[in-house]
């Protein structure tokens, strides 16, 4: 069952051709970073301008990289939320175009399903699994009981971690997105700077990182007003240790309270280095775990072609009045 899958919900134009949703046939990704870059964050009109240029573009080179052609498609698969609406519109008529075109099944995907589901293309998922999303705008708990069944067992209350390491790295002047280089930091830098870990005293799997955020800028802020200068490497050092440990305490919370065949670590923060290390470290021993490899962590195509192929398997179509959903919540998961 060969799927082409489309991915637009932020600020990567993708389109991914993946075969029984577990192997990639081709993922094509267009970033448009740089163009959002001076402003310091994704603006959604720039955004959207770039997927339409993007997009047929890339369809073509996926079909032409994974050699297979319309007729080869068992399905078109496309994220319809959460993300920004008019980027999220230019993916869906795309793939409502070829579906129609073609009279090949539409699979409307949850943006955070796939994240999950990019696990399945390094190894097939194993039931129950806990998976650790941690993304741009999402920290979460979720325990994966059956393939496509989540249950929600923690959620962001503020600020979600990537967003965190994003604010934080805007105020020690790193460009946006600043998560890859505060690691990078982090790994240079000494831990010498104490924040609250608040969270960790609450005995819940909820996270929120605008306690350690704020810490972190008022650190800044004082400093900037006595003239002194901090060692941004140490902040960065200080900064990733608590986030890392906040984040590896929960999931031991989580693992004990629901035992677990595997553990999923998805989304963009998956590739912080100071948490794969801590996760591996804590828990390889105890399960298997799984990190998807770094091009499977950001945003893509293949992982929305892989959850497709459980949609496609329980015969889960959509059809062409299929829209958009920015603010697709992730409960929303447990209702499908
Ligand atoms: P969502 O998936 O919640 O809709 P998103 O798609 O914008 O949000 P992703 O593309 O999955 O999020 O991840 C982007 C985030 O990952 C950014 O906040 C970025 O700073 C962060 N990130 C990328 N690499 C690293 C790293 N090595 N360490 C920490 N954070 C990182
Ligand atoms: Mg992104
Ligand atoms: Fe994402």
């Amino acid at each position: 069952v060969i799927i082409l899958a489309f991915e637009s919900s932020c600020d990567e134009t993708s389109v991914a051709v993946v075969k029984n949703g577990t192997e990639v046939l081709a993922n094509i990704i267009a970033t448009q970073i740089k163009s959002h870059q001076r402003f310091g964050g994704v603006v959604p009109e720039v955004a959207s301008r770039h997927h339409v240029q993007q997009i047929i573009r890339c369809t073509d080179l996926a079909l032409k990289t994974a050699a297979v052609g319309y007729q080869d498609l068992a399905a078109v698969a496309v994220t319809y939320g959460p993300g920004l609406v008019g980027s999220l519109l230019i993916g869906l008529m795309a793939a409502k175009t070829i579906s129609w075109a073609h009279n090949l099944p539409l699979i409307g995907v949850n943006h955070l399903a796939g994240h999950i589901y990019a696990a399945n293309l390094v190894k097939p998922l194993k039931y129950p699994a806990m998976a650790l999303v941690v993304s741009g705008g999402h920290t979460e708990l979720v325990q994966v009981s059956e393939p496509g069944e989540f249950t929600i067992l923690g959620d962001t209350r503020d600020d979600a971690v990537g967003e965190a390491f994003d604010k934080v790295g805007r105020m020690l002047g790193i460009n946006y997105p600043a998560g890859k280089t505060i690691d990078q930091w982090a790994h240079e830098g000494q831990d010498t700077f104490e924040f609250p870990r608040a969270m960790l005293e609450e005995h819940n799997l909820d996270f929120s990182f605008s306690g350690i955020k704020s810490a972190v800028i008022n650190t800044l802020h004082h400093a900037q007003q006595v003239g002194k200068t901090l060692n941004k490497k140490d902040i960065a050092t200080s900064f990733q240790k608590d986030v890392v440990e906040i984040l590896t305490t929960k999931t031991r919370w989580a693992l004990e309270q629901y035992p677990s065949q595997q553990l999923i670590v998805a989304g963009g923060v998956a590739a912080n280095n100071g948490l794969r290390t801590s996760i591996q470290q804590e828990f390889g021993s105890q399960l298997e775990v799984i990190f998807p490899p770094l091009r499977l962590c950001g945003d893509n195509a293949a992982m929305i072609g892989a959850f497709a192929y459980i949609k496609y398997q329980k015969q889960q179509f959509s059809d062409l009045t299929l829209n958009a959903d920015p603010s697709l919540d992730f409960a929303y998961l447990q209702e499908q």
